[in-house]
Parts: C-alpha cells; structure tokens; sequence
C-alpha cells in the first residue's frame, strides 16, 4: 500500500508545476514544505552555506553562537506547518519552555523576573515596584490578550489587509477590543496610564523592538506582542538554529530539494510573468512560479535583476531597527544571568531619537543579553555562549558604525548592573554586515518599521505586482518574527496554490 502510495506521490510530482523557492530562511523554508506538501516540485536555493538566513550560528572560536533569534514564541505557528504535512513538530525538534520569560536590571537600581505564570508576575512587580502597578499589569495582560485574539485570525493568519477590510474582517466582535487599545495611541502613551513605575513602562515598551520599531512611534495595538511571550516562550534544545535545520528536514520529507551556495541574481520573464530564475555564474532554472524570501526591499530596488519595482519601495526613513551584535564566548561573574536578559540605561526617550531622528546610538543604549547555555542541563563551568546586542539604525549601506566606543558602553553598562563579562573569543556584527548579509535592507532586520497608525498596513503582502512571482517572509505580511515568518510562507503557499488554479478569495491559516 505504501509503496503504491509513494509511486502514484512520485509520478504526481514528476509532473506538477514546479515552484523555485529564493532564500532558506525561515519564511523559505516553511513556504518550500508547505508547497511540496501541497504536491509541489519545489527547489530551494540559497546563497549561503546553510539554511536559517536571520537565524544563523556564528563561529566564535570554533563554537557555533547562535547569532539571531532567540525568542520562540507562538508555538502553534510551527505545530500547524508541521501537523498539516502529517508531522509531529516534536519528532523534528525539541522545545523546552521557559519558566523565567527574562531577568530586567536597571543601571540605576533594581532587578526583576517576569515569569510565564501572570500571577507569579503580579508578585514579582508587587514586590519591586506596587500594588497598584501589580493590577495594572494584571489589566494590561487582559488587554494585550484580547487584542491578539481579535487579530489572530483576522490580520495575523490571514492575507493582507486594508484599515477597511480589518473593519470589517473584526465585526462587531472583535472591534471593542481593538478600541480599548487606543490604536491612535503610542504604545508609550497607552503604558504611562497602566504603570506608575517609569522602569515598568520602559520594561513593556520594549516589546515595541520586537517588531523592530520604536514604542515612540508604534501604535498601541503592539502591545499584543507582549501577550505573545506571556502565552508562551520556549528554548530550542540544541540552540535556535535547529529550528531551521527541522524545517528543512519536514520539506525533505515533502519532496522539497535544496542547493546551497546558489545566489539567485535575476528573475527571468517571458508573456509577461516570471519564467524562472539565472544564477551568478549563468545557469538558468526554469519554474512556473518563483517564492523571494530575502527582503521585499531587494526586489523593489533591482538588486534581485528582472523584478525591478515589483513591489513597494521601502524608503531609508521606513526601514525597521538594525543592531550591533556581539556572539561571545565569554566567563561571566557577578550577575545570575538566565537564559533571557535585558539591561536598562535610563533615557529611554533617547534611544529611539537617537535612532529614527539622529541616526545614531543613544550614550546609553539598553542591552540584551541571551546566555544560550543557561536552561540547558549543565550550565558550562568554563566559558558560556553569549548574544549580547544593542539596536542601531539600519544605515549599513550608507554609513559605517564604529563599534569600538559602542562596544566600551555596552560593557560598561552591563557591569554597572553588575555582570562581568571577559570574552575568550568574540565576533561583532554591525549594519554593514547585515546589510552584506541581506542585501538592499541597510542592515534593517525586521523589514520596514510599524511606525504610525497605518504604518502595519504599509507592509507588502504576498503577491507582487508580476504575475509568479510571490513574496514570504519577515519583511512582508503579518510581519517579522520567526513564527510569523513561518505564517507569510504559508499563506504564500496558499496563495500560489489558489492562484495558479485559477481560484479566487482569501487565503488563511488556522490560528490559535
Ligand atoms: C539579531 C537578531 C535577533 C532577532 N531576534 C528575534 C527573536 O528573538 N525572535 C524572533 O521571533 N525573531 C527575531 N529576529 C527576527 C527573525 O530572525 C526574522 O524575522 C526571521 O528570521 C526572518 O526570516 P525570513 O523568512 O524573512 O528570512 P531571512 O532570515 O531574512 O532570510 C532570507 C534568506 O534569503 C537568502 N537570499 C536573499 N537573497 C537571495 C538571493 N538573491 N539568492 C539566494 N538567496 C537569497 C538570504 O541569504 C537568507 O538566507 C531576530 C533577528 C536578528 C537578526
């Protein structure tokens, strides 16, 4: 029966349309399975060495530093992909959640732990701070929830949509919650009624980075990503990038094939819609639809030949945040770090100005550090695996950031708090980096910015404006992060698919 099975698969997929896939990062890749799965002959190609793109290890003196996202969150994103292709996301991957969301020090003075159980929270600001601003965050909480419940399935899960059709897509259902939010608001704003303490505020402002934008400027609807972690964080056993390795592994088992070090320099057209791709070097691939997962930026601004304008530009003043990075491997003393950290200077207003309006770093920038052995069964009694990063201003292809005196602020803002750190081996990343990396972005990591009331809607969507020719990933809708570039990869799987039958309406993804 399985081997009837697999012949009827092969001969359908001998001859089904085949479908080039740009780029292995997470949006790629999870478009590529779900393709494949839908009975696809899908090619991925990507010009680095590995799969991941953001989600990349770093060698640091021989030890693989996980050099991008560490946050997992939004776990049924993963476990829809994985289900949908008659998978188990647990036999792909270990996922072991995290008790402590992240430890907060503050230079002038404090240290708190947000936990995964709100009450636990409750406590812990109680203690640190009041019991005023203890209830606060009880209805911050509730009003963070709703928010995401009411967009989940109508923005998040679901194709792109207008003020309008949002309007119409919440009903009557769904739009109190949004009102209560305030999207007319700053999420800065809507935190100063919700908490006394200006550390709280600046603590849950944070969330706005998530997305690569400035709670200055974002809308307070944001603050449902502060739900997002509070309904659960988990720690990819093995690091981060093994979730990348997983979902290449779950299009493997579709049928999906790989190529590494193939960097796709133009698209090829022909009767007016993409015929396939060419190669550096010259090989030419033909395919009846091309999926582009690096940012929809390469596409707008020609570096990706033959697409030219097939989407929005992303101007430099729309572009989300950049960062320095340092991948240490690194003794520590003197603060008990956890696997999340966060280390607050005091002029927060600053950072942002400093990176949106100057185009700079404030003199005191607020640190993250993720001690990637902490959590796991042994924390090393040597040196530990360190992420420790800073935002900056996606500016790499204009101007270099010095990371010299950025570096010795850094630091020294870590040991005001408390932690030392004497690196054994270390490597920086600055915009200009990121920008080599992911090109005709200036280093922006997150696409472009959720800055203004309609600044969400401004994101490109799936489609672009040549016919086979399709966008996934951070850069595009819902937005960045590595579960909601897992959602656009579906949703342009879905899309393509409707698209290339012929079909009409709206393509979703089943939401939590
Ligand atoms: C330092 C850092 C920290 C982050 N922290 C978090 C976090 O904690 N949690 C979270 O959820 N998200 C986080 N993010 C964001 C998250 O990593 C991204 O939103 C997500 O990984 C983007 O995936 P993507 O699908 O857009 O693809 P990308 O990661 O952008 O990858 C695109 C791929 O396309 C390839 N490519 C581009 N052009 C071509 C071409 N012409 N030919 C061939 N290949 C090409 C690139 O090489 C790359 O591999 C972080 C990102 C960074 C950098």
């Amino acid at each position: 029966m399985r081997l009837l099975y697999t012949t009827v698969r092969l001969r359908f997929v001998k001859n089904a349309k085949h479908v080039i896939v740009v780029g292995a990062g997470v949006g790629g890749l999870s478009s590529a399975a779900d393709l494949a799965r839908r009975g696809f002959r899908v090619t991925v190609l990507e010009r680095a060495a590995t799969p991941g793109g953001k989600m990349r290890l770093v060698d640091v003196g021989g030890r693989g530093v996980d050099g991008g996202p560490t946050v997992f969150t939004m776990r049924w994103a993963f476990e829809g992909l994985f289900a949908e292709a008659g998978k188990r996301l647990e036999d792909f991957l270990t996922l072991a959640p995290i008790e402590v969301l992240a430890r907060h020090a503050w230079r002038a003075g404090g240290r708190l732990d947000l936990f995964a159980d709100v009450e636990r929270s409750a406590a812990a600001i109680a203690a640190f701070s009041s019991r005023a601003d203890a209830d606060g965050y009880r209805a911050f909480c509730e009003r963070s929830a709703r928010v995401y419940r009411a967009l989940a399935p109508h923005f998040i899960a679901t194709e792109r949509a207008t003020p309008v059709s949002l309007v119409a897509r919440l009903g009557p259902s769904g739009l109190p919650a949004m009102f209560r939010a305030a999207p007319w608001r700053t999420l800065w704003s809507s935190l100063g009624d919700t908490f006394h303490d200006p550390r709280l505020r600046q603590l849950f402002a944070r969330y706005a980075t998530y997305v690569g934008s400035s709670p200055f400027l974002t809308p307070a609807t944001l603050m449902l990503v502060a739900h997002v972690e509070q309904d659960g964080l988990w720690r990819a056993v093995g690091g981060m990038h093994q979730v990348a390795v997983a979902l290449q592994r779950l299009g493997e088992s579709q049928g999906a094939t790989y190529r590494f070090g193939a960097h796709v320099e133009s698209v090829t057209t022909g009767g007016g819609r993409v015929t396939g791709v060419q190669l550096r070097g010259g090989e030419r691939l033909e395919a009846d639809a091309v999926v582009f997962n690096g940012d929809v930026a390469a596409l707008a601004s020609g570096a990706v030949g033959g697409a030219g304008g097939a989407t929005r530009e992303t101007k430099p003043a729309d572009r989300s945040l950049s960062a320095v990075t340092w991948c240490l491997s690194a003794r520590t003393s003197g603060f008990p770090l956890l696997h999340h950290n966060v280390f607050f200077a005091e002029d927060y207003a600053d950072e942002f100005a400093a990176i949106f309006g100057r185009r700079t770093v404030t003199a005191h920038p607020t640190v993250y550090v993720c001690a990637q052995d902490r959590g796991e069964a042994v924390v090393p009694d040597g040196p530990e695996r360190l992420l420790v990063l800073v935002n900056a201003p996606p500016d790499g292809d204009t101007r270099a950031l010095e990371p010299g005196p950025l570096r010795e602020r850094t630091f020294e803002l870590l040991s005001a708090c408390g932690l030392q750190v004497e690196p054994v081996a270390e490597v920086v990343t600055t915009p200009v980096e990121f920008e080599a990396l992911f090109p005709s972005t200036g280093g922006a990591l997150y696409g472009r910015s959720n800055h203004g009331v309609l600044g969400t809607f401004a994101r490109a969507g799936n489609t672009t404006s040549l016919p086979g020719l399709y966008a996934a990933g951070g850069s595009v809708h819902p937005g960045p992060g590595i579960p909601m570039a897992v959602l656009s990869g579906r949703l342009c799987a879905a899309r393509l698919e409707l698209d290339l039958a012929g079909g009409r309406g709206r393509v979703s993804v089943a939401s939590k």
